[in-house]
């Protein structure tokens, strides 16, 4: 019901005005002075203010005055009683900003109008301000909760509606993360814009297999996730799972292209598997990893000993995609001794990561993220650029190196256009192939045989060595590396380590430096921390050594002054 404040006792004749206002379906204050009837208005805020001109304390203006200061009332329509009829006074009201001005003696049928009026006019203003509102309450509420690009939930939204589900559903709920495979390589190929309306069509089809009351939501590029209650048997998501991932297989056509694209799901089960939201949607991706891993169109559920990228793996990738750019990253120099002439004569080039806030975080973290999210391929190569770069200028400087080691994971081998890259970063920093070589893992070496020979040629042909690093650590003989056009290999650390205590490791040192040598290897022993380790080495005729007792990695500057400091006196002379 609507409220009307009436201010005064002269015009407002309180005994006969109220009950009448009342008995047109209004509620009524009324306040007998200026003051009191400010206190009121700002207390009650009512939906029209009348008052008369003569209040005792004060006039009419003077509350009309105070009302439209008032950021609550200024627009609460205001109606004055006045004795006066003069049209300067007049003017003066409606200027302050009265609505209404009634004077001298007014019969109850003008004010029962003049009120009815401004009632109405204020509720006009008050809902046309609210659908205003409502509209802009509805579209914050779109971007906020939904996707502007194809209409579905976003991750907010989706959170939401999974915990409601979980409160409502009185059986278990699951949570599929679904990734789109391909979707990168058609944005490469056609362009985003492309990529864009295949991502319109690919969720429409899927809001249109999954009934209504599925919470369907795009989380991010290329990823969904499906919200599925009262979950009895887990044969129900499965085929489900199989739904979406049929409908997905389909052709989608965009203007001038049939494209195709696959999917994988990866589940997590609640309560069965975490209880806990954020815990659930990692467990559910790492269920996706490795689903996309098997074959396309797979669904995987989680299992425990799937591994859950921790806050702090989701916060380093998160970092590392900014590192290349933010120049965090530095490349080491570890010497490497020739044992036999007792010089440095190369050296092993070592990424070294250095993040503002979390300090200089070692490679052995680092590296395993960069390949598994792809960041390696830019990564390698920037160090190979840089390690190129700094060998062409102690190649000028004549420093007595014989050649720069540079790490290459096996995702960078088996990335195809590897040769072209080292050949274009030899051309361009203008170092001499035959001074670079190349580590590759056993491990990358025994992935895929045919294509690890067939890369090896290819890197060969440029006249770069290629060393097999950390031998002894993966499961390839010496048999099978004889097939492959390798030119050093690299005893890893674990074979060096206590050597002069264990028989055992003796033994396979001794031998390892044999056949190697027999197949017309060059060996390099890592690791090498005391002097016992060494001469044993030498006693075996290793090649070389590297290792903290020779040099720890250090960067280009100390390496450089380091080199300078051994640099036998003769080759100073020529
Ligand atoms: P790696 O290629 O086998 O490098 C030798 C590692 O042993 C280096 O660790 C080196 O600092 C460490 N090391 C050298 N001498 C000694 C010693 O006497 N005692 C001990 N305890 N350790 C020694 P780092 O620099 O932490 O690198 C670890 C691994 O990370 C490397 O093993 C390599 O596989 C990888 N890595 C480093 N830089 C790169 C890179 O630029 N690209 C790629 N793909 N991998 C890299
Ligand atoms: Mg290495
Ligand atoms: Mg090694």
């Amino acid at each position: 019901m609507h409220k009307i404040l009436l201010i005064g006792s002269s015009k407002v004749r309180p005994t006969t005005t109220v009950p009448m206002i009342e008995a047109a379906g209004y509620t009524v204050e009324l306040a007998q002075t200026g003051i009191a009837g400010l206190e009121l208005a700002r207390a009650q805020n009512p939906n029209l203010i009348i008052c008369d001109w003569d209040l005792g304390d004060c006039d009419g203006h003077h509350i009309l005055k105070q009302i439209r200061k008032d950021h609550q009332l200024v627009v609460t329509p205001f109606i004055l009683l006045s004795s006066l009829y003069e049209h300067r006074h007049l003017r003066q009201t409606m200027q302050l900003g009265a609505d209404d001005c009634l004077l001298r003696t007014y019969s109850d049928e003008v004010l029962l109008a003049a009120i009815a009026t401004r009632i109405k006019q204020q509720e006009a203003v008050t809902n046309h301000y609210l659908s205003h509102l409502r509209l802009a309450a509805e579209h914050l509420n779109r971007l906020s909760y939904y996707d502007s690009l194809t209409k579905l939930p976003n991750h907010l939204l989706f959170e939401q509606r999974f915990t409601q589900l979980i409160e409502t559903s009185s059986h278990p709920v699951a949570l599929l993360s679904l990734s789109l495979d391909r979707l990168r390589q058609i944005n490469n190929i056609l362009g985003y814009p492309a990529g864009d309306s295949l991502l319109q069509s690919a969720s429409h089809r899927l809001r249109a297999c999954l009934p209504t009351d599925i919470t369907l939501a795009r989380l991010t590029g290329n990823q969904f996730a499906i919200a599925l209650g009262h979950v009895e048997q887990l044969t129900t998501v499965r085929k489900l799972a199989t739904e979406v991932m049929d409908a997905l297989s389909r052709p989608f056509s965009l203007p001038g292209h049939e494209v195709f694209l696959t999917a994988s799901v990866g589940v997590a089960m609640y309560p069965d598997n975490s209880q806990e939201l954020p815990v659930l949607m990692r467990q559910a991706d790492a269920a996706l990893e490795y689903a996309k891993r098997q074959k396309s169109s797979y669904c995987q559920f989680y299992q425990p000993n799937m591994t859950v990228a921790t806050e702090y793996q989701i916060r380093l990738e998160t970092w590392l995609r900014y590192a290349l750019e933010r120049e965090e990253f530095e490349v080491h120099y570890q010497p490497q001794l020739n044992l036999r002439t007792g010089h440095i004569e190369g050296v092993e080039a070592l990424i070294r990561w250095h993040h503002p806030q979390a300090g200089t975080i070692s490679p052995g973290l680092f590296i395993p993220l960069a390949e598994e999210t792809g960041l390696i391929i830019s990564i390698g190569k920037w160090v190979l650029e840089t390690a190129c770069r700094q060998a062409r200028q102690w190649q000028t400087m004549n420093l007595g190196l014989h050649h720069m080691s540079v790490n290459l994971s096996s995702v960078q081998f088996n990335q195809g256009s590897l040769s072209q890259q080292v050949a274009h970063i030899l051309k361009d920093t203008g170092l001499s192939p035959h001074l670079l070589e190349l580590e590759i893992t056993e491990t990358a070496l025994i992935q895929d045989a045919d294509a690890a020979v067939r890369t090896l040629n290819e890197l060969k042909e440029l006249g770069i060595q290629l060393a097999v690093d950390d031998f002894g650590t993966g499961y390839s003989s010496l048999s099978y590396l004889q097939k492959l056009p390798i030119d050093t290999l690299k005893i890893d650390n674990c074979f060096v380590r206590g050597v002069t205590t264990d028989p055992k490791n003796q033994v396979i040192l001794k031998s390892a430096i044999q056949m190697g040598h027999d197949l017309g290897l060059c060996i390099i022993a890592e690791g090498v921390e005391t002097v016992d380790e060494q001469s044993l080495l030498e006693t075996y005729q290793c090649d070389f050594a590297q290792g903290y007792l020779i040099g720890k990695p250090m960067n280009a500057q100390k390496l450089q002054t380091y080199l300078e400091q051994r640099l036998p006196v003769v080759s100073l002379a020529l």
